[in-house]
């Protein structure tokens, strides 16, 4: 099948074929013609099946017909963060490029003026995250009744980002007769209620995980104690073919503190995390998509969704503790038919996360090295562990050889040397703070993902 087949605007086919994309994929292919025949529709697809471009094509369409009012925005579509939102904008930008509509991004951590200016003109579309939306209503400045169409993206994030409150009380200022698109990768419980009380007669639409069935993805489990992660992770960076990667930590100050590490030791790193302002956020998403750094340490909610071509490698430095994670995770790599790898260190503690991991993908994931015994001093509890000395931090200095770290890795080792790492002179000694995963305590080791279900809190996605 071709777009030309699916009856879409002319301007939409020439924008299409811009962007060099001729064939819809299997979310576009199922999802446009039921928004052209006004549907709602449930969609179960996760981000890089194509499924963004599956409601902004029709929706620009259906769009082309009509004009925006002051304050009232015509459509809606609501992301969990502001990258997505960001991303969903510039699909706008590339596919509407031959239409004349306006938009509005209302994203948190960015000044309101503009926004606020942008919607008294009258927009077609409206692009938000929750509550900066929600903020905005409560001050008056938007009319939701002129929205006739609402899109809820990646709601399963929604979920976990506890914004269910937020869209329900959305959902309830906007015309009741409106056309409601819902995607979300997974379809717990707390979602389908929303979808039962909010959707009428939705056609259901499932496609396939991406990175459960792409085959573009070599997957691995690297066994490391917790100790030895950095140094792995370094041996990786220098063996393996690494063009740029993304990795994962579970928390934020990991994120920060591994990005020191990286950039003490040369490498051209930058980090992205929820306590990061906006700006700072894209220039650093930026600067990874220009190629002025290699590598971006991230954080689930911070790095959900992007959209970066070419990723070679993802690393997750933590094993994440939702399995739904780790596919979002590696599926920023293997991304458009490129290929990809994804390693993921496993210590005896995530013996758990990664048989969850391994249900849910349907496989087995390859191990690389065997289980190292616990480090020296790895066991101690924290209230023996205390500053380490000048002494402790050298030997940790010296346990940076890459023979030691390379020992757990041996199938991995036949690579080719791609980039010798870019070490600055003598690098300095690295400050060593506590780990929070070791059990220490730290004055910031709030989870900045999703609460894991095991406590309690909030709804599983599994
Ligand atoms: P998404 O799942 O919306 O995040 O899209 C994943 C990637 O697929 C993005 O880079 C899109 O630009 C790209 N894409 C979207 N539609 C197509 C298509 N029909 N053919 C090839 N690539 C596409």
């Amino acid at each position: 099948m071709r777009f030309a087949d699916i009856g879409l605007s002319d301007e939409l086919l020439r924008a299409l074929n811009e962007a060099g994309y001729d064939a819809p994929t299997p979310i576009q292919a199922a999802a446009i013609p039921q928004v052209q025949m006004m549907r709602d529709i449930i969609a179960i697809a996760q981000t890089g099946t194509g499924k963004t471009a599956s409601f902004v094509l029709p929706m620009i369409d259906v769009l082309a017909n009509g004009r925006a009012r002051a304050r009232m925005p015509r459509s809606l579509i609501l992301e969990p963060t502001r990258e997505l939102a960001a991303q969903v904008a510039e699909n706008f930008e590339k596919y509407g490029k031959y239409h004349k509509l306006s938009m509005a991004l209302l994203i948190g951590g960015v000044q309101m003026g503009d926004q606020v200016k942008a919607l008294e003109k009258g927009v077609d579309v409206l692009i938000a995250t929750p509550g900066r939306l929600m903020d905005l209503f409560e001050r008056g400045k938007i009319l939701l009744t002129g929205c006739e169409m609402l899109v809820i993206d990646e709601a399963d994030r929604m979920l976990d980002m506890g914004f269910i409150p937020d869209i329900e009380n959305i959902c309830t200022k906007l015309p009741t007769t409106r056309q409601t698109l819902l995607f979300s990768a997974t379809m717990p419980p707390p979602i389908k209620k929303l979808a039962d009380k909010f959707l009428s007669n939705p056609k259901y639409i499932e496609v396939a995980r991406p990175a459960t069935a792409n085959v573009n993805i070599e997957q691995f489990l690297v066994n490391v104690s917790q100790m030895k992660k950095r140094d792995v992770l370094r041996d990786l960076l220098r063996t393996e073919t690494v063009s740029n990667a993304i990795i994962f930590c579970n928390r934020k100050t990991t994120v920060r503190e591994l990005n020191t590490s990286l950039q003490r030791h040369g490498f051209r790193s930058g980090e992205i995390h929820g306590d990061i302002d906006q700006a700072s956020r894209q220039k650093q998403l930026e600067a990874f998509k220009n190629g002025d750094i290699d590598l971006l340490v991230a954080s689930d909610v911070a790095a959900r969704g992007l959209d970066v071509k070419g990723v070679s490698h993802v690393f997750n430095f933590d094993a994440p503790w939702h399995p739904d994670d780790y596919v979002h995770r590696i599926g920023r790599t293997g991304r458009a038919g490129a290929k990809g790898k994804a390693f993921t260190f496993v210590t005896k503690a995530d013996e758990e996360a990664i048989e969850s991991i391994e249900k849910l993908i349907g496989n087995k994931i390859e191990r690389l090295g065997k289980i190292e015994a616990p480090a020296e001093g790895e066991e101690r509890g924290p209230a023996k562990r205390g500053r380490r000395t000048s002494s402790a931090k050298t030997k940790e200095m010296r346990s940076d050889r890459p023979e030691e770290a390379v020992e757990a890795l041996e199938p991995v080792r036949a690579k080719t040397v791609a980039k010798p790492a870019r070490e600055k002179k003598a690098p300095k000694a690295e400050t060593v703070k506590p780990d929070p995963s070791n059990g220490e305590a730290l004055g910031d080791d709030r989870w900045n993902g999703p609460m894991p279900g095991f406590l309690g809190v909030g709804f599983g996605t599994t």
